[in-house]
């Protein structure tokens, strides 16, 4: 069931797939994007053939022959994921979604969206928009990222604080199996108790159990009215604070509570070249938006927040923004901010849930320890920067390295050791970007062996021959 134990691609197979009238791309392993390059550019693929299916039924047919010859397969959607999942190590066939981009329908009574996996997030957005509606889900990668990618990494994103996850907002996929059969549970109904809850198997699977071929999506009302402030404050202690004022005064409309530091704002402003927010340099910025009906009273909770803020001398300053232009900019900003950080070096990116309390201990300690190692703090240092921003409503923090090259002394210093310092403050070792083609063995710093071993117990239960994904995830050996 390992690697190992698959067979390679042989001519052969071309052929076959080929002949049953599957579009076929070879790449001969050369590093060609998106196919065998990653997002940050850290992990590289080698795979030399591509698969580009037009339907289910041709995904099935692929599968079903993967299957019986025991070759591996790696499914690629939109390739923004940070976690090299959707690279092939081996000799795999990589089977990009890209050509399964329709809209099969859209319930505009009850705001159900039913789309290919290999749709594109900001063209889904579009097109539901026309009928009143959002997609519940956005991300800074939403013009490259497909459906698929998102259900099968989990995706959370600018605004899970408000529309919640893709556990919650997902009503139904169709997979195939990797023996070829098709698995229908494109359910479009909101709530269904009649037995186990299949579809959420594959939420969060990253092509480790099947290929997502359709998702059908609650959706949620366009909003009437909104509003963004963006604040400036002076320590990490009053961004919690604030949260907990934002929660009393603005309740249901609350959509969004970012926040980043002065390095991650810095380097914003520096390598795409977006004005600053905010008038003053500030140790920390926190962006926080609301979504209602009615724009007066929306305009007034947030004035009454803002008040509330300055009362408790939690900011320093303040901006509100409720003009379409102004909120667009500062959403770039902030949505940019993993591209400056791209662009400014090599980055390690390290996505975490932890409790509040250890939040900033967590870029203390890293920076601490890179000290200590002599790797951080000179001019000439192989880690060029250590910043933290994130998703601060949902406990979600993105740590980065940012280093001058990848692999070596850096990245050894880095892990495991950071994994057992987020497993050991009960957090998260990937709150939204998933495992991967590393993390798998990190897994069990945070989670117990009974969770790991009844992963592993359902993966042998889905694909026995070991042929999705090989190697990554929660791997069979
Ligand atoms: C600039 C930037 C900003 C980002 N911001 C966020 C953010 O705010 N929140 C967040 O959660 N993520 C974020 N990401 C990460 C990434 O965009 C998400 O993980 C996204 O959901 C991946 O979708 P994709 O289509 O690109 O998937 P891919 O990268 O192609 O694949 C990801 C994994 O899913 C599997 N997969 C893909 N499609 C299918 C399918 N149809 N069936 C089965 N398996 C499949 C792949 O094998 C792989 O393991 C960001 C990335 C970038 C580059």
């Amino acid at each position: 069931m390992s690697a190992a134990s698959l067979n390679p691609v042989s001519a052969a197979d071309v052929e076959h797939f080929a002949g049953i009238g599957i579009a076929v791309e070879r790449l001969d392993g050369r590093a060609e994007e998106p196919y065998n390059v990653d997002a940050l550019k850290r992990y590289m693929g080698s795979v030399d053939v591509v698969l580009l299916p037009e339907s289910t039924e041709q995904v099935s047919q692929i599968l079903s022959y993967c299957h019986e010859r025991r070759i591996g397969v790696v499914v690629q959607g939109g390739n923004t994921g940070t976690a090299g999942g959707a690279l092939g190590r081996h000799d795999e066939v990589l089977l990009s979604l890209r050509r399964m981009n329709a809209v099969r329908d859209v319930d505009a009574v009850a705001g159900v969206l039913v789309a290919d996996a290999g749709c594109v997030l900001e063209d889904l957005d579009a097109h539901v928009r026309q009928l009143g509606f959002i997609v519940p889900l956005d991300l800074g990668s939403r013009r490259q990222c497909m459906i698929g990618g998102n259900v099968s990494t989990s995706a959370g994103g600018l605004r899970y604080l408000r529309y919640g996850s893709m556990h919650g907002n997902v009503l139904g996929v169709e997979a195939v199996l990797p023996d070829g059969r098709v698995l229908d549970a494109l359910s479009v109904l909101k709530k269904d108790a009649s037995g186990y809850d299949i579809k959420q198997l594959f939420i969060g699977a990253e092509g480790t159990l099947g290929v997502v071929t359709a998702v059908s999506i609650a959706l949620a009302p366009r909003p009437a009215s909104s509003r963004v402030a963006v604040l400036g404050l002076g320590d990490f202690d009053k961004i919690h604070r604030a949260f907990v004022l934002a929660r009393q005064h603005l309740g249901e409309i609350v959509s969004a509570f970012e926040f980043w530091e002065r390095r991650c704002n810095e380097l914003t402003v520096e390598f795409c070249g977006h004005p600053d927010l905010l008038a003053r340099p500030h140790a920390f910025y926190v962006m926080v938006e609301t979504r209602g009906s009615v724009a007066r009273h929306d305009a007034e909770k947030m004035e009454a927040f803002i008040a509330a803020l300055r009362d408790a001398d939690l900011v320093d300053e303040s901006r509100e923004l409720s003009d379409p232009d102004g909120m667009d900019a500062a959403w770039l900003f902030r949505s940019d901010m993993a591209r400056a950080h791209m662009l400014s070096g090599c980055m390690y990116v390290y996505d975490f849930s932890l409790p509040p309390r250890h939040q900033y201990a967590l870029l203390d300690a890293t920076k601490n320890r890179l000290r200590s190692m002599a790797m951080y703090g000179g001019p000439d240092d192989p880690v060029k920067d250590v910043t933290i921003f994130g998703h601060i409503g949902d406990d979600n923090i993105h740590l980065q390295v940012i280093a001058r090259q990848y692999g070596g002394p850096v990245e050894a210093a880095v892990e495991p050791w950071i994994y057992t310092w987020v497993g050991s403050h009960g957090g998260s070792v990937a709150a939204e970007h998933g495992l991967g083609a590393h993390k798998g063995p990190f897994l069990k710093y945070a989670k117990s062996p009974a969770v790991i071993e009844t992963m592993k117990s359902l993966k042998r239960l889905l694909d026995p021959r070991g042929i999705m994904g090989p190697g990554k995830h929660v791997a069979i050996a």
